[in-house]
């Protein structure tokens, strides 16, 4: 196998490629070393350890050569810094955690550890992976390897931009509001958020606890595939809303036909402040998906809208409660000067978190406290259960929906945007996560300035294996997946 491409390689390539002894696993974790320090500039990683990296190569190494390794064996892979991990430290993108090693190693990253996969280190996220641009980390911005003037999206950010520029084959990222799909969708890739409680949540440092769910990124549907079924599986006593459903083989049904398959598409989703690139990416998309069988039905999810403010309220009510640990006492930083127990609270906070986590911690505590709970909290809950119960409606009338991801491209980097602008541009993505649904995005052509345009697919509970069966299907007679940011 040539050096130049391995970037350019599949998890799926490059675990056969390894299986035929064509490369070592060693060989795989130099290359990608080199590229992440050649495009250090592009602010995706934040921890890289070469000695660990090299060490779990070896290992691999070792297993393929007994002929006991396990299918992903050997294959590079990066981890959002999000997760814990004992061999790299921890930040979750804030300062607060600077610095923070974890005594253990979350599920997900010890899963995809047992699976073989060595560990090319962490990923740069939002603080707390609160945000759609990557701009809120403590640790710098993340540039988009499409055009590096603009944002990768968030809060996965540094998943995206790592995995779109060929520093690593796969990355794992977190959705709690759309922040696998939509970054997936800003960088070209193909990314999935599982039904909600398939992935463990054990090590993933929260923010909004129902909502969060770990997921792979990577270029192809299969290669998601592939690390979905490494990952998932019931943690039952490590996650109490893990799901007690049994790990399965999510390529199983990758080479289904789509005949007859139908497609839901949501009014909704095309309606007003819909970019007309997105659109008409979006359109040739599902006419392509069409042309391998599969029917186009309009179908209503009425309430999308309102998945904004409901998200907007639950999220930060979760979030201040979530981040009351950060209190300098257990974690992470600590103030200098302090006077007396309260001050050192107080300064431990007001340094440690940036200004978007601020927000949702008064926000959160605001919508929680007494007098606005019902007003704003116990609505927003109402709501949450009737956008769910919309989409119970939508799937007797298809079998999956698909949409955009996201209402434009990627936008400029340092934009002066109001975080309202952020919040709104999360539409498309909020209902499934509030519904605890699994969505994807696929990628499904180029829009204004060559920037990449990702399809949305939602499917009902437990229906990932559909998703990616369709997402697969896609692949086959497109190459929007296989395209390349120029330079890389
Ligand atoms: N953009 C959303 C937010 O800022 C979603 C983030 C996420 O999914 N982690 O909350």
């Amino acid at each position: 196998m040539m050096a130049a491409d391995l970037h350019h390689q599949s998890v799926a390539g490059l675990a056969a490629a390894l299986r035929a002894r064509q490369v070592s696993a060693v060989e795989l974790a130099r290359h990608f070393l080199g590229r992440i320090q050649q495009h250090a500039d592009l602010g995706a990683f934040l921890a890289v350890d070469e000695a660990v990296t090299l060490a779990q190569a070896q290992a691999a190494d070792a297993r393929l050569a007994a002929g006991d390794a396990p299918l992903l064996a050997g294959v590079p892979l990066a981890h959002k810094d999000i997760f814990v991990t004992r061999d790299w430290p921890t930040t979750a993108g804030s300062r607060m955690l600077a610095g923070y090693r974890s005594p253990f190693d979350a599920t997900v990253v010890q899963r995809l550890a047992e699976a073989g996969m060595v560990g090319l280190g962490k990923l740069n996220c939002d603080e707390f992976a609160m945000g759609s641009a990557n701009e809120n980390s403590a640790f710098g911005a993340v540039k988009n390897p499409w055009n590096p003037a603009h944002v990768p999206g968030g809060s996965s950010g540094g998943s995206a931009a790592a995995v779109a520029a060929g520093l690593t084959p796969a990355a794992t990222g977190t959705d709690t509001g759309g922040s696998i799909r939509q970054p997936a969708s800003f960088c070209g890739l193909t990314g999935i958020k599982p039904t909600y409680g398939r992935a463990s949540r054990y090590g993933m440092i929260a923010f909004a606890s129902s909502l969060d769910q770990a997921g792979p990124m990577a270029r192809t549907a299969e290669d998601c595939a592939l690390l979905l079924s490494a990952l998932c599986g019931p943690d039952l006593d490590r996650d109490s809303t893990s799901l007690d459903v049994p790990a399965e083989d999510f390529t199983r049904l990758l080479n289904d036909s789509l005949a007859g398959l139908r497609i839901g598409v949501p009014r909704e989703f095309f309606g007003e402040g819909l970019a007309p690139d997105v659109r008409a990416a979006v359109d040739a998309a599902l006419a392509e998906l069409e042309k391998r069988g599969a029917r186009r039905v309009e179908i209503s999810l009425p309430r999308t809208e309102l998945a904004i403010p409901v998200y907007y309220i639950i999220a930060p009510a979760e979030a201040s409660s979530n981040l009351e640990r950060f209190d300098g006492v257990k974690f992470g930083h600590r103030a200098r000067d302090y006077a007396d127990l309260e001050d050192m609270y107080k300064k431990t906070r007001a340094e440690g978190f940036g200004a978007e986590v601020k927000r949702r911690i008064m926000t959160g505590t605001y919508v929680l406290s007494h007098g606005y709970y019902d007003a704003y909290y116990l609505q927003a809950q109402k709501l949450r259960r009737m956008i769910a119960d919309d989409f119970q409606a939508a799937f007797k009338q298809c079998d999956v929906i698909a949409g955009p991801v996201a209402p434009t491209v990627a936008w400029a980097l340092g934009a002066e945007r109001d975080p309202l602008a952020d919040y709104l541009a999360d539409v498309y993505t909020l209902p499934a996560s509030l519904a605890g649904l699994p969505g994807m995005s696929v990628p499904a052509g180029f829009g204004e300035g060559g920037l990449p345009v990702g399809l949305q697919l939602i499917g009902n509970y437990l229906q990932e294996g559909r998703l990616l069966n369709v997402a697969h299907q896609l692949q086959q007679s497109t190459d929007w997946h296989q395209r390349f940011p120029q330079g890389f």
